[in-house]
């Protein structure tokens, strides 16, 4: 949501600081982080503090969901590591401490060690997040009033919320999320409170510091910590209300709505198990198989897009039957097999094309009415444009099955009707099922005999400046 009192930041930003850019890192979400890539980045991102330090400020821009193998809280580690090499410059130029300001998605995980690291930290206030660019200025332009005011480190209160739900239950276009995070501005404008925010968390992790949390950060501190135990009571207290962004069912359920007589065209299936950007592998082939095997999609059936599953192999064996040929391969299930194993895609080769930069090659196999997508490598289709470069329409498809979670903006304008199918994967909408194994106990919706938390704030003084 964007707030006025922001709109002259932008000019603040630019003119109040010189900025020295050390590390830009990223990756379409997935799976665990390996962590000789975590130990690389994380030793270039130090190398350069000590390079070009000492700082004023430090502007940290960090998701918050990464899970690095064999480590727990990755991102409270590198924040660590940030701190001790930014006071480490500061004291050996005998300049004044750095703040560091910290955005992050409304989706990260938040620990006490992470918040205790930063000096302001803040995230998304919308989901899908239409306020990215919004809130990194927010960011920006707090550490910059900080800096020139010369008034140091806020004081920060943090509340755990012991609930941990999906972000297709969190949207903030619907009630409860809408009004919880409306209720964000007048705190944030109230005298002596500088920063406020909510964090759904990521429930496709399995770590302690997965659950939703609220940080209010102000040289108030009374006033923070009280607004900050105000904000996760309606949280709290609306745990129950949140629900689905649209109808949500098992496969059989979906595919007998898009299957109906009366079901309008094209109808959208939101695969939600394998969904690429939640972190799903994008190879799942559950769904396909599913499809695949079942009669009512034979040649004649509703047009049926799927997509997608990579696999550089099957993909380069289409090539090498190319078009129109008839092709018997095995695809996909090669990260995740654990509900089950490679497709067997046996029709013909009906495209054939480059794809992009994220997919690399891309194939179509004709099986009955399915037209199903097989990529080089894991690729979203979230956007019109992605069917197309797959040398596919889809405005005229009877049934598009995609890897997505609630619709993004042109797959909803898309769909003249849809539904969110609870289909197994790395990022299964049914928490439940996953089997989380780390998460503090007890954890809403895990355990619903659950007594009323404590929400009182944690609070971590205000640091003056210099000190
Ligand atoms: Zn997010």
């Amino acid at each position: 949501m964007l707030n006025p009192e922001h709109a002259n930041h932008n000019a603040a930003i630019a003119d109040g600081a010189t900025w020295v850019p050390l590390v830009h890192a990223r990756s379409l979400p997935g799976g665990m982080v390996e962590p000789v890539v975590y130990e690389t980045l994380k030793t270039e991102l130090i190398e350069m503090i000590h390079a070009q330090g000492p700082f004023d400020g430090f502007f940290l821009d960090i998701h918050g969901a990464m899970t690095v193998v064999g480590r727990q809280d990755a991102e409270a580690d590198l924040t660590r590591a940030v701190r001790a090499a930014l006071d480490e410059e500061s004291a050996k130029a005998g300049a004044p401490r750095t703040l560091i300001s910290a955005t992050m998605d409304l989706h990260g995980n938040v620990s006490a060690d992470l918040v205790d690291n930063c000096d302001l930290i803040t995230c998304y206030r919308m989901a899908p997040h239409e306020d990215e660019q919004e809130t990194k200025t927010r960011a920006m332009a707090n550490l910059i009033t900080r800096l020139v005011e010369g008034t140091g480190a806020p004081a920060k209160a943090f509340v755990r919320i012991p609930v941990l739900l999906p972000g297709e239950k969190t949207s903030t276009r619907l009630e409860p999320a809408k009004g919880i995070y409306e209720a964000i501005l007048p705190i944030e404008a109230s005298e002596g409170i500088v920063d406020a925010s909510i964090w759904v968390g990521y429930a496709w992790a399995d770590e302690p510091r997965c659950y939703a949390t609220v940080v209010v950060t102000g040289d108030d501190a009374e006033l923070a910590s009280a607004k900050a135990t105000e904000l996760a009571t309606s949280y709290w207290d609306a745990r129950a209300d949140f629900e689905f962004v649209a109808p949500a069912a098992d496969l059989g359920t979906c595919l007998e709505a898009a299957l109906a007589p009366d079901a309008k065209r094209p109808y959208v299936l939101s695969d939600s198990g394998d969904n690429p950007t939640a972190g799903g592998s994008g190879d799942v082939t559950w769904t396909l198989t599913q499809l695949i095997t079942d009669p009512r999609f034979k040649e004649g059936g509703p047009r049926t897009v799927v997509a997608s599953v990579f696999d550089k192999d099957a993909v380069a064996a289409c090539f090498a039957a190319g078009l129109g040929a008839a092709i018997e391969v095995p695809a996909g299930a090669l990260v995740d097999h654990v509900h089950s194993g490679p497709a067997m895609l046996s029709g013909t080769v009906l495209q054939l094309t480059d794809g992009d930069v994220t997919s690399g090659r891309v194939a179509v196999v004709k099986m009955g009415s399915i037209e199903a997508i097989i990529t080089e490598r894991r690729k979203p289709y979230h956007q019109i444009s992605d069917f197309v470069a797959a040398g596919l329409t889809v405005t005229d498809a009877d049934i598009v099955v995609v890897k997505i979670g609630y619709l993004e903006p042109e797959l909803f304008n898309l769909a003249e009707d849809w539904m969110l199918m609870l289909t197994p994967g790395g990022v299964d909408q049914d928490l439940i099922r996953l089997g989380h194994r780390n998460i503090e106990r007890p954890m809403f919706p895990f355990d619903t005999d659950m007594e009323t938390p404590d929400l009182t704030a944690t609070i971590f003084p205000a640091i003056p400046s210099g000190a």
